[in-house]
């Protein structure tokens, strides 16, 4: 019998990698005509496929889930996945803050690649078979354009991401065939997503799709810490998105979820104090416009500009004091978190509680579970795939581990 991966996204295809290269068959299926379409897209974005800042920062970007992901990147961390994309003949590069990317910036030569080197040691990659859970027996219920089909694998590597972009084929449709199997799953939620804010029709007709740069946004959160971050990001038709909100969006969504909104801070001029700022806001403008003057002197324009006439009325535009006030700190209340479809990642998925330290499910043996189903949630930066792949690396190693010897093809044969 060989092992079932079932998910062909990093994750996926890397538990596959260590199971083929321990010498197993592998039965790779995936309810898409083709794998890795998350991947892809994240290749359009230039692929950030880890981060090359000391390991220590680099861990404590997993927030309260740094326990369970050490030992997962202690098997396979930055350095590891940098040195094995250049195994498969792709050069990398440090970009701005550290990032690392492939130097063509680019997903497809790099899947590309991985899938010849798959297929080559014997990877059997099944598309268009949709998990829909477990029959009777224990057998692999798949749903494929010639009906269903039942699979008896010896091991299972569950590799089934999470709920953003479901047309992409991760639609979180696992939950509940998890949980029925009394497996603790907690609720998939959006990470590093955009949130929702009240804008007038105004604001929202004249300046959706613009950028908002070189703000500092600070809020304090249910439990009274403060959270503060600076970077730009984009007014959208219902809210906001983009790096410094996605940076933020984990302790914004809690934040939302237990006091039902939040709002924000925005520091429009970060490089000036609020004295400062009043003196220029108070400065003479004779006969120019106050918006013109706001602009020289503040470098206030465009949705800045907007947000300031959104928060403040027309009277107290005219008061220096009150437009350096709300220069300073803007409030911005978000409303929602937009919903998990939209957003970069999911947060949520199986409780690691449920799982040993090869990423088997307790209950049930010979079931191992990786990638982003798995309960934890880091920011942009290439935090995502690094622990996908780690993730992915334990998983298959473990499921290894439950096969030998009995399965495993020796050379001789
Ligand atoms: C726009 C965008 C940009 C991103 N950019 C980056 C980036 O630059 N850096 C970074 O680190 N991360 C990035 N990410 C996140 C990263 O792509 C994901 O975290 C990663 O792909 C998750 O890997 P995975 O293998 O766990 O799941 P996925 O890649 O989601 O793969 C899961 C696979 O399982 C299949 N599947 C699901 N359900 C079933 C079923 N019932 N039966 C059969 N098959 C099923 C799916 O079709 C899919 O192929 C980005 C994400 C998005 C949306």
């Amino acid at each position: 019998m060989a092992v079932a991966v079932i998910g062909g996204g990093p994750a996926g295809l890397m538990a596959a990698e260590v199971l083929l290269a321990g010498g197993a068959e592998v039965d790779l299926y995936d309810t898409m005509p083709s794998v890795g379409r998350k991947f892809l897209l994240a290749g359009k974005g230039g692929l950030n496929i880890t981060h090359a800042e000391p390991a220590e920062k680099f861990l404590s970007r997993y927030g309260a889930r740094q326990r369970q992901i050490a030992p997962l990147l202690a098997v396979f961390g930055a350095e590891q996945l940098r040195a094995w994309v250049h195994g498969l003949g792709i050069e990398t590069f440090v970009g701005t803050s550290q990032r690392v990317f492939p130097k063509e910036m680019k997903a497809a030569p790099l899947l590309r690649a991985w899938l010849h080197r798959l297929r080559m040691a014997g990877a059997r990659i099944h598309v268009r078979h949709r998990w829909t859970g477990w029959a009777a027996d224990g057998g692999l219920r798949f749903a494929t354009p010639q009906g269903e089909r039942t699979v008896h694998a010896e091991c299972t590597v569950l590799a089934l991401g999470g709920g953003s972009w479901a047309r992409l084929g991760s639609d979180g449709a696992w939950v509940p065939l998890l949980t029925a199997r009394g497996v603790p799953v907690v609720p998939l939620a959006p990470s590093n997503c955009g949130f929702e804010v009240p804008w007038s029709e105004h604001f929202r007709a004249r300046y959706a799709g613009h950028p908002l740069k070189a703000i500092t946004a600070s809020f304090t959160d249910a439990n009274g810490n403060v959270h503060k971050r600076s970077g730009e990001f984009i007014v959208t038709e219902h809210g906001i998105e983009g790096g410094l909100v996605y940076a933020l969006s984990a302790p914004l969504r809690d934040t939302i979820a237990a006091q039902g909104s939040v709002t924000l801070q925005l520091d429009l001029a970060p490089g000036r104090d609020l004295a400062r700022v009043t003196a220029e806001a108070a400065h003479p403008r004779g006969s120019r416009s106050l918006s013109s003057h706001l602009q020289s002197r503040l470098g206030i324009k465009g949705a800045k500009a907007g947000l300031l006439r959104e928060a403040l009325s027309a009277a107290e535009m005219h008061d220096p004091q009150r437009v350096a006030a709300a220069i300073k700190a803007l409030p911005l209340r978000l409303t929602a978190a937009r919903p998990l479809d939209e957003a970069i990642s999911s947060a949520g998925g199986v409780a690691f509680e449920a799982l040993d330290e090869h990423l088997m499910l307790q209950a049930m043996p010979g079931v191992f579970c990786a990638g982003e189903m798995l309960d934890w949630e880091a920011p942009t930066g290439g935090y995502l795939l690094t622990a996908c792949f780690a993730s992915g690396r334990v998983a298959g190693s473990g499921a290894l581990a439950r096969l030998k010897p009995r399965t495993l093809i020796s050379p001789a044969e």
